[in-house]
């Protein structure tokens, strides 16, 4: 270990232990750094352990077993009645939850880094003082506080109490019909657990389409699903009032030049997240902030450059990996001045647990138009693909978007069964620069979902020439 800055009480001092903060501890602390995590929660674990990406997939899987077990006659089987006891599908999640936070909590209380429970607030650009009324100096910071709900885009929906992602993991009981407000990643994969276990579900949403990152055949092919599994959506909507209405929620809403109003037992404001930096007083010491996010460059430095932000409070990204990597990249950078490293998102990758699982790795065609890269896209469906048959999960496809000269793969979707897994073929493939050619030459065992990528591959291979920097890579 370092012996710590001499002016200091430490070389760094990470704000937040969820998943950016722990990372850049772990990674600061392997470089020798004399590095303290200084987290503030009630509960110790982060965002991803607690409030996201595990409670949220334990009850979507528990939605999916639901599902086939609802309808199981394609194979042949016969249930007799169906039914479920929902403080059983709750209490697993939480058993689940505990275990990984108390691991979580392990590794913070056992690090080889200095552990404090505080909030923490910036006195200035090296001292912060804790909630514990101490103050505390480090040579560097990495600000690793997270995210929030953000605030509602009409007071009215304050006056309905709202369920929301977290409140949501808590329920005791279900509503038995539910306003989904907003089309983004939680809105989807929320409205699907509740409507496949019995909820009457209405998704609102502002965008034409949901999960409007996405190409449209993306957005469309689960639009589709969500209708035939009987979710009524309005999408291309503007909010207009919200109020109680004897025991029931109303929304009101134009749609198509009209004023529609939907009532329910519960509304669900799924409208985004903000980052979670109100408690550190950055206007005390100038670090840049726009639109609510603390603003980095790539080597995840603020505009003071001993000061770094990861994670969800630097906000370009809400994806538990890039805050992970940005963590380490940040802790790097602080160890390494010299020779820093920089985030790169060729490969940003986004998972949607729905089921079809919607998963993009690189460009989309959205993105590749608005950066005006060329290039040409083929799909294959999973309804001709003999393994998708096999699972009866004929829904979506697999895409790959490629350089029109070169044939490298720039872009995957995959939307279909399995979808988050089959897309990290693509990641690796494009982590390696591959070529459509090269995939398309590269054995895929049969019968399995995976080979399905064949397909497109050989497709964009027989339009795009083999470019002589290919036999000579062998
Ligand atoms: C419902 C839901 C589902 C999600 N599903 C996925 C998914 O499937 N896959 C995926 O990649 N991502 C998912 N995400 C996003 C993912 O959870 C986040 O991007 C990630 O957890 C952010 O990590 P973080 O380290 O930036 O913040 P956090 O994990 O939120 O950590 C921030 C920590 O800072 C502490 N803190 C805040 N202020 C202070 C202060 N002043 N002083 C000291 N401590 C402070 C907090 O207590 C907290 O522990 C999901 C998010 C939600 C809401």
């Amino acid at each position: 270990m370092s012996a710590g800055s001499p002016k200091f009480d430490y070389d760094v001092a990470i704000i937040g232990g969820g998943s950016g903060g722990y990372a850049a501890a772990r990674t600061a602390a392997g470089h020798g750094l004399k590095t303290v995590v200084i987290e503030g929660g009630e509960e110790l674990g982060g965002l991803c352990i607690l409030r996201g990406c595990m409670p949220t997939k334990a009850l979507l899987y528990a939605a999916e077993v639901m599902h086939l077990v609802r309808h199981p006659e394609t194979w042949g089987i016969r249930t007799e009645e169906v039914s479920f006891n929902f403080a059983q599908v709750m209490a697993r999640k939480d058993a689940l939850i505990k275990e990984f936070a108390d691991y979580r909590a392990h590794q913070l209380q056992t690090g080889k880094f200095k552990f404090v429970r505080a909030l923490a607030s910036f006195i200035d650009p090296h001292t912060v003082e804790l909630s514990t009324g101490e103050k505390l100096t480090a040579k560097n910071f990495v600000i690793a506080t997270g995210s929030k709900i953000a605030p509602a885009p009409l007071p009215q929906l304050y006056t309905l109490d709202c369920l929301n992602s977290d409140t949501a993991l808590k329920l005791k009981q279900l509503p038995q019909s539910l306003i989904m407000l907003g089309g983004g990643a939680v809105a989807v994969e929320f409205a699907q657990f509740f409507a496949r276990f019995g909820v009457r579900l209405t998704l609102i949403q502002r965008s034409p389409h949901v999960l409007h990152e996405f190409d449209l055949d993306a957005e469309s092919e689960l639009e589709k699903v969500f209708r035939r599994e009987g979710i009524t959506l309005y999408t291309g909507t503007k909010l207009l009032d919200a109020r109680r209405l004897g025991a029931h929620k109303e929304v009101t809403f134009a749609h198509d030049g009209q004023t529609v109003r939907v009532q329910a037992e519960e509304v669900f404001f799924a409208l985004g997240r903000h980052p979670n930096i109100a408690s550190l007083a950055l206007e005390r010491i100038g670090v840049h902030v726009e639109y609510t996010r603390i603003v980095t460059n790539h080597r995840l430095q603020t505009n003071l450059p001993n000061i770094y932000a990861v994670g969800d409070c630097a906000g370009l990204h809400e994806i538990v990996h890039i805050a992970v990597q940005q963590g380490e990249i940040a802790a790097h950078n602080i160890a390494h001045p010299d020779h820093p490293l920089e985030m790169k998102y060729r490969l940003l990758t986004e998972v949607i647990f729905t089921e079809p699982q919607i998963a993009a790795v690189g460009l989309t065609e959205k993105k590749a138009d608005v950066l005006n890269v060329p290039y040409l896209a083929a799909s294959y469906p999973f309804n001709d693909h003999g393994k998708s048959l096999i699972m009866d999960a004929k829904d979506g496809f697999a895409k790959l978007l490629a350089d029109p000269t070169t044939g490298e793969i720039i872009g995957g979707c995959c939307v279909g069964p399995m979808g988050g897994e089959l897309i990290h073929e693509i990641i690796a493939a494009m982590h390696k620069r591959m070529t459509v050619h090269e995939l398309a030459t590269m054995p895929h065992y049969h019968p399995t979902l995976a080979e399905i990528w064949a397909y497109p591959a050989e497709e964009l291979a027989e339009m795009i020439p083999l470019s002589p920097a290919h036999f000579s890579r062998g």
